[in-house]
């Protein structure tokens, strides 16, 4: 499995914080602020190799391990959420081609998404079908060398600045159980050598949020979309698409708990920065109990869990499955992320409120981790569920 030594990391991290400090920081707000895609920070993040973080280096990629690619995931988050989900969204794409696909998708794919010269995510939201993956209603329909694809697909990152997507479709809709019917595709926009745009896909509108602005949420309509069935259908076999899907999301779900990490840690820095230069009765807030109180329980949580996500990061990296972990980190610390930057508000008063502070910013964001790669309420679910299969009376 991925391993990465101590040397290594730290140069790799001592890149990200630079990066982070130079080129992010200085314009994270502003692009918030206006909902812009950071095309220059994206320019950057090719060249620090981002693309390719978890992509073998037979293929053009670093091979980081899951615990390096999570700190580099938590630090960055802590400037501008946003920024992780431009590559994490890709690298789950990326990661379904690396263990699932055939020698030659491997070959044909990789190296493409490894530079970042073909960006893209995962397609599986459907209008109708969130939680309830298997009640998706995209079709692709074997016809000789090719398949037809017909259906939308809603919510999906990176959906309108990228060109490629691993695409959850029902290549048998009368299959019982339902699931023995999915099959993963990989489709493009473009035409991956001449990058003319291909008939049968659009995007529909671009989606207003909240929060995790800067990065775009669009929607896919394919009408009788024709793609290569031997390089399309992840490994060559139709029927695996929602073990594929699941399977790829334990990465996803680690990376959404190293997001809410930034988060937390965020806003439990400003917090404690602000709490000592602000005074009120005549003294710095952080002298009154109440504030303490709240700085205690933030710095707690937060450490809690980043050790969650470690915890999972490293397990992930012995290659063992790791549904209740990935579980565990991404319940807590999305839920952390989202009490911490609630606290952090408080804490600092109505410029808790104001754009001119970071905290609203990390306020609006936090939410978005307990939905996301499967929403908290299944997180819960499938712990339980693991539990009771591990130990058994
Ligand atoms: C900003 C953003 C980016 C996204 N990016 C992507 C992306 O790149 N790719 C992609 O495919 N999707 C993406 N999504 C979609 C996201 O994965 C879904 O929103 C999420 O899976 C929940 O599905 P839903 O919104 O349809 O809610 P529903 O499935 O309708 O759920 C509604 C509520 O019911 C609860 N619920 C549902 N079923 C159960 C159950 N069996 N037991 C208990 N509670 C249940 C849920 O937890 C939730 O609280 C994104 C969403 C957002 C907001």
């Amino acid at each position: 499995m991925a391993h990465t030594d101590e040397s290594e990391e730290g140069l790799i991290l001592d890149a990200i914080d630079k990066w982070v400090a130079r080129k992010v920081a200085p314009v994270a707000m502003e692009l918030e602020h206006g909902d812009v895609y950071p095309a220059d920070l994206v320019e950057d993040m090719k060249e620090l190799g981002l693309f390719g973080a978890l992509i073998d280096p037979a293929y053009g990629g670093l091979g980081l391990s899951a615990t390096t690619y999570s700190r580099i995931v938590t630090r960055i988050a802590r400037e501008w959420m946003s920024l992780t989900g431009i590559f994490n969204s890709h690298l789950m794409m990326a990661q379904i081609v690396q263990r699932f696909g055939t020698d030659r998708q491997k070959e044909y794919w990789l190296p493409k998404f490894a530079t970042g010269a073909l960006r893209g995510g995962l397609g599986l939201t459907e209008p109708d079908a969130g939680t309830d993956l298997q009640a998706i209603r995209t079709t692709a329909t074997r016809k000789g060398d090719k398949y037809v694809i017909n259906g939308a697909k809603t919510w999906i990152s990176n959906a309108i600045e990228g060109d490629a997507n691993a695409l959850l479709v029902k290549t048998d809709p009368s299959a019982e159980p339902r699931y023995k019917g999915m099959s993963m595709m990989i489709v493009t926009k473009i035409d991956p050598e001449t990058k003319a745009p291909l008939p049968g896909v659009k995007n529909g509108k671009k989606l207003e949020k909240l929060g995790y602005k800067g990065i775009d949420s669009g929607e896919f309509i394919f009408e009788d979309y024709e793609c290569d069935a031997d390089l399309a259908l992840v490994g060559g076999e139709e029927g695996r698409g929602f073990f594929m899907a699941t399977g790829g999301l334990e990465i996803g779900r680690i990376n959404i708990a190293a997001r809410s990490v930034g988060i937390a840690q965020r806003a439990l820095a400003e917090s404690v920065a602000y709490a000592q230069t602000r005074k009120t009765m005549g003294k710095p807030i952080c002298e009154h109990q109440a504030i303490q109180l709240k700085l205690g329980e933030m710095a707690a949580k937060t450490r809690a869990a980043e050790l969650l996500v470690e915890d999972a990061a490293r397990m992930y990296d012995t290659g063992e499955r790791v549904d209740m972990e990935a579980g565990m980190a991404k319940y807590f610390a999305s839920e952390t992320a989202v009490d911490v930057a609630t606290q952090a508000m408080r804490i600092h008063g109505g410029y808790g409120y104001s754009k001119e502070y970071p905290i609203e910013r990390l306020y609006r964001d936090a939410p978005l981790m307990c939905i996301g790669e499967g929403t908290n309420e299944m997180q819960r679910i499938i712990i339980a569920k693991q539990l009771v299969k591990r130990n058994p009376v």
